[in-house]
C-alpha cells in the first residue's frame, strides 16, 4: 500500500540551519523525512534502544513526590518490565496555584531511583537555561506538549548530547509536530523520539482525544521512533490499558504510562494514573499484542 504523504509535508524544501559552532547545515530534504533517511532511526537512551523490534515502555508517576515514592514505583515498574522511569520534577500545570513539582530535589530523587533499579530516566525540561543542568540527571529530555512550540527550548535541546522525547502540542498538526522535531535535529541532535499524547477534541467527557492516526502516519513520513502516551491521551485510567494495546497494534515503538502504587494519592493527574498492579497486568497483555504484530516486549524481571 502506498499513501501519498507529500501533501502538506514540506519535504521538497531545501533546509538550511546554523549550528551552534557557526557551521551551516543544508539538506535537500527535511531531516525528519523518510526521504532524508529511509531506514528507521534507533534512539539510544543510555543503552535502552528505541525504534527496534523491542518496544520501549516508560512508566512512573506524573510527578516525583518524594524519594520513597519514586523509588517504590521504580522498583515495581522495573519488576514488571519497564526500562525507563518517568516522573516530572518541574511541572508546567494549567493553574499557577497547582503543585509545580519538587524542582531540583525531585531530579535527585529520580537519579537515586535510577541508580538503585538500573532504569533510565526521562524527565521534562521546561526552560532553555536549564537544559544543561537537567542533562546531569536525565538520560532523555522530555519536551512537554505545552512547550512543543518553544523554539529556544527546542534549539537548546538540539545542542544537547542527550536524546529528546518530544510530545505533540495539544492542537498541533502533524506538520507542526514534525517541524518542531526538525528544530531539534537542525541543531545536530538526531536522537528524537516523537510522542503522540492526545489532542483537544470535541468530547467533554474525556480530557483529550488520543489521535492514533498519528502513529501510522508519522511512521510512514519520518524515520524517527514514535511512542504513545495513553495517560494524557485519555485522561482516564480506565481507558489506559485498551489504548496502550491499540497503540502497540497500530505500530507504536512503545508507550509512556503514568503509574503509581496508590493512584488516588497522586498529587497530579490521579484520574489518569494506573496502579503498579494494573501496570504489571498491562505488561502481560502488551507482550501478547507485541507478538501478534511482530514486535517484542521487554521481559519482566523474574523474582
Ligand atoms: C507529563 O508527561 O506529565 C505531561 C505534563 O505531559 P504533556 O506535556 O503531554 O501534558
Ligand atoms: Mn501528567
Amino acid at each position: 500500500m502506498k499513501i501519498d504523504l507529500d501533501q502538506n509535508s514540506g519535504a521538497e524544501e531545501v533546509v538550511s540551519a546554523r549550528l551552534a559552532d557557526g557551521r551551516v547545515r543544508q539538506s535537500p530534504r527535511n531531516l525528519t523525512s523518510r526521504e532524508y533517511r529511509s531506514a528507521g532511526t534507533m534512539v539510544d537512551i543510555d543503552g535502552v534502544k528505541v525504534g527496534l523490534i523491542e518496544l520501549v515502555v516508560m512508566a512512573g508517576p506524573c510527578s516525583v513526590e518524594s524519594a520513597e515514592q519514586i523509588l517504590l514505583i521504580a522498583r515495581e515498574v522495573n519488576a514488571a518490565g519497564a526500562t525507563v522511569l518517568r516522573g516530572g520534577a518541574f511541572k508546567p500545570r494549567p493553574s499557577p496555584y497547582d503543585f509545580q513539582g519538587l524542582g531540583k530535589i525531585g531530579r535527585e530523587h529520580l537519579r537515586a531511583a535510577s541508580r538503585e533499579t538500573g532504569l533510565k530516566v526521562v524527565t521534562e525540561v521546561v526552560d532553555p537555561r536549564e537544559v544543561e543542568l537537567v542533562t546531569e540527571y536525565a538520560d532523555c529530555l522530555q519536551i512537554g506538549s505545552r512547550n512543543m512550540h518553544n523554539y529556544p527550548l527546542l534549539c537548546e535541546v538540539g545542542r544537547s548530547s542527550k536524546p529528546a522525547l518530544l510530545k505533540r502540542g495539544l492542537s498541533a498538526s502533524y506538520k507542526e509536530f514534525l517541524l518542531a522535531a526538525e528544530y531539534i535535529m537542525a541543531q545536530g541532535n538526531e536522537q528524537v523520539i516523537l510522542c503522540e499524547r492526545g489532542i483537544r477534541g470535541l468530547s467533554n467527557e474525556l480530557r483529550f482525544t488520543l489521535d492514533l492516526n498519528a502513529v501510522p502516519y508519522l511512521k510512514q513520513r519520518t524515520h524517527l521512533p514514535v511512542i504513545v502516551d495513553p495517560s494524557h491521551g485519555t485522561g482516564s485510567a480506565r481507558l489506559v490499558p485498551a489504548m496502550s494495546l491499540a497503540a502497540i497494534a497500530c505500530g507504536a515503538d512503545g508507550i509512556i504510562v503514568e503509574t503509581h502504587y496508590s493512584p488516588v494519592d497522586s498529587i497530579s493527574d490521579a484520574a489518569q494514573t494506573i496502579s503498579t498492579v494494573e501496570f504489571a497486568e498491562l505488561m502481560k497483555d502488551i507482550a501478547a499484542v507485541a507478538e501478534a504484530v511482530g514486535r517484542k516486549a521487554h521481559s519482566p524481571v523474574v523474582r
